[in-house]
């Protein structure tokens, strides 16, 4: 929904942060409600950016609810404690949306160096008041992510979620759903760092190195369709962010003719590498 965030952390791929000023206008997110009607979607995934942030935010939510369409808030959780988003968890629960939350590390010093100093202390916050409105707990789901906090590959996903669960539960009392693995990808803020490091050809070659066949099949840009804030499309939120354009034949949501998507060809690059590496990554997590 937009570049907007209160957040600007070291390995965002959308660049996002306090001064963007890109944000889904209001015949957009009508453009994306009439696909989700006319092509009966069944998953709308919203993220930015902080989407909540989006003025639209709570119309889109509310009106995809209305259709049916489950819907999913990629949330960082702090943005819950900025100006005017108090009831935003009330509405998110009133809702029943699902919430897929980052949260790089269970320890506040490795979120410190990722996403900056205090986002540990507001996210656990944000954590426990969304385990009070029943998330993570009962019918409302709420998974988390992690991403390394480096240049590596990420930690086997189950091994990694059993001890994510004793963590936060021994340590803050705070429960969730599932944990999803997801590789850094090599571009934007995280290719920038890498490039000041010296580290980005090696990191390459890593993922390269560690591709697994295995994970293609799952890979998301097979079913979804990424729509920018200004409503032109992509394979995926990467492809989107690298202004990769949609490899069929629409450009924009308003020109779409969302059967033509069957089976048509995904525009493929080198940093699709990271979602092939090791045990794969995808929107939700490990793939292989
Ligand atoms: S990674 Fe998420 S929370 Fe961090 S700056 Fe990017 S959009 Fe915001
Ligand atoms: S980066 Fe490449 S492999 Fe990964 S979802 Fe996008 S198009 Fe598919």
């Amino acid at each position: 929904m937009g570049k907007l965030c209160n957040q600007a952390c070291q390995h965002c791929h959308v660049e996002a942060g306090p001064q963007r000023t890109e944000n889904m206008e209001l015949t957009t997110v009508e453009a994306c409600l009439r696909l989700a009607r006319d092509a009966k979607i069944a998953v709308v995934d919203i993220t930015g950016g902080a989407p909540e942030l989006n003025p639209h935010f709570r119309y889109f939510v509310s009106e995809l609810s209305h259709c049916g369409v489950q819907v999913i808030d990629r949330c960082n959780l702090t943005v819950l404690w900025e100006p005017g988003q108090q009831d935003t968890a009330e509405f998110l629960a009133s809702h029943e949306v699902r919430i897929i939350a980052s949260l790089p590390c269970y320890s506040e010093a490795n979120v410190r160096k990722q996403r900056g100093s205090g986002v540990f202390d507001k996210s656990i916050r944000a954590l426990q008041r969304l385990n009070e409105l029943g998330y993570g707990k009962g019918a409302l789901v709420l998974d988390l992510v992690y991403n390394p906090t480096g240049a590596f590959l990420p930690p086997e996903q189950s091994a990694l979620e059993t001890t994510y669960k004793k963590r936060l539960r021994e340590d803050f009392g705070i429960h969730f759903n599932r944990l999803f693995t997801l590789t850094n990808m090599p571009i934007k803020r995280f290719a920038q760092t890498l490039i000041r490091q010296g580290a980005y050809d090696e990191y390459l070659d890593r993922l390269t190195q560690a591709f697994n066949p295995s994970s293609v099949d799952g890979l998301m840009c097979r079913d979804l369709i990424s729509v920018g804030y200004d409503g032109t499309l992509y394979d995926c939120d990467f492809n989107q962010m690298l202004e990769i354009p949609l490899a069929a034949q629409a450009k924009t949501i308003f020109e779409l003719d969302y059967k033509s998507l069957e089976g048509a060809p995904i525009a493929t690059n080198r940093h699709c590498f990271g979602c092939t590496a090791g045990s794969g990554s995808s929107c939700t997590g490990a793939l292989a």
